[in-house]
């Protein structure tokens, strides 16, 4: 029996590595070059070629090597029943979270302004600073609430939003469609981490921007397809968003040609928030394939029907 790694592009012998440490006796195999597929019993995937997964008639569940299980949800020919896990891990947590404290950080300090006025070798006076901000954070799940805890620490006002509802220390939890719209006139800084679903294609776009405070800044660090790009390029012009931290595009690496990068307002990195570390996914993944001979529930199992 065994693992298949299978992320195309991806450096995936360091995952050997992990996996021996891990557990010596577990064989693995590497796509493209797997000898058995009647022997895998779980596939740690990364963008994995569409209808790739019908080729193993003895998956147990399907591993993904991330926290955004929206490339595996997307396989049209994805096997029937498998169980899908996803990453729940601290340090991929806790670098999200620096992440985008820094960010929020960043815009109130007015760091970039700062480095941009080195370059002229101007003295920017800024002393004031916003001494109010209301962080919002749009998808109150795993990484959601690790981010609005820690900012309720630094004594931020948090706000949080979620489909169904949620109860974090310090945080002011909204959710549902009703809530909304109270949700959105709390907050002056806004923080995408909502999971790529139907639902969520597009939703931050111009309807949702013209509900916010005016000069509320925006951080997405969840996924390129959540943002209508020229709807924000709009909403910058009009001063409605005062800016922006993007860490997810449309397209990755970012097209050359992109408006994104003539902008100022918009600060870009390349989808860097936070990276799976290998070394502890391989343990967690370990311990869910030995579930399999226990016959013990699989751990952070996503809902095939939701999509997250
Ligand atoms: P979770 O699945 O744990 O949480 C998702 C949250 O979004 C839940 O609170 C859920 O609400 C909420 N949600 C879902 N749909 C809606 C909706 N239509 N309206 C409002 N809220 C909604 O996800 P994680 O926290 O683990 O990860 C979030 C995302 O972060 C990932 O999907 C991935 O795309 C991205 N990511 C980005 C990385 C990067 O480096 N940039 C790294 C890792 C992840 P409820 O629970 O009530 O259903």
């Amino acid at each position: 029996m065994s693992i298949a790694v299978i992320a195309p592009g991806r450096d995936r012998s360091k995952w050997i590595a992990y996996f021996e440490r891990a557990d010596p006796s577990i064989n693995v195999e590497i796509w493209p070059d797997i000898q058995e597929p009647e022997k895998v019993q779980c596939a740690l995937v990364w963008k994995h070629p569409i209808g790739e997964l019908l080729k193993y008639p003895n998956l147990k569940f399907i591993a993904c090597m991330g926290a955004g299980v929206d490339h595996i949800i997307q396989d049209p020919k994805l096997p029937k029943g498998v169980p899908i896990t996803k990453v729940v891990d601290d340090q991929l947590s806790k670098d999200m979270s620096i992440y985008v404290i820094q960010g929020i950080l960043n815009n109130q300090r007015r760091f970039v302004d700062h480095l941009h006025a080195r370059e002229r070798g101007e003295w920017l006076n800024s002393h004031r600073y916003p001494e109010k901000m209301n962080i919002g954070i749009l998808g109150l799940g795993v990484l959601g609430q690790d981010v609005a805890s820690k900012l309720v620490t630094l004594g931020f006002d948090a706000f949080g939003f979620s489909q169904t509802k949620k109860e974090v220390i310090g945080v002011s939890c909204f959710w549902g469609k009703d809530q909304m719209a109270e949700f959105l006139n709390s907050i002056n800084v806004l923080v995408c981490m909502l999971p790529l679903v139907d639902q969520t294609r597009g939703f931050l776009n111009k309807d949702l921007f013209a509900r916010l405070n005016k000069g509320t800044y925006l951080i997405n660090v969840a996924r390129g397809e959540h943002l209508v790009d020229e709807d924000l390029i709009a909403a910058i012009d009009e001063g409605q968003i005062s800016g922006a931290l993007l860490d997810v595009f449309h397209e990755e690496p970012l097209p050359k040609d992109h408006p994104f990068w003539s902008r100022e307002e918009i600060m870009i990195t390349p989808h860097n928030a936070s990276v799976t570390d290998p070394k502890s996914v391989a343990r967690q993944i370990v311990d869910n394939y030995h579930r399999i001979e226990t016959a013990e529930p699989f751990k952070f199992v996503i809902d095939r029907e939701k999509g997250y």
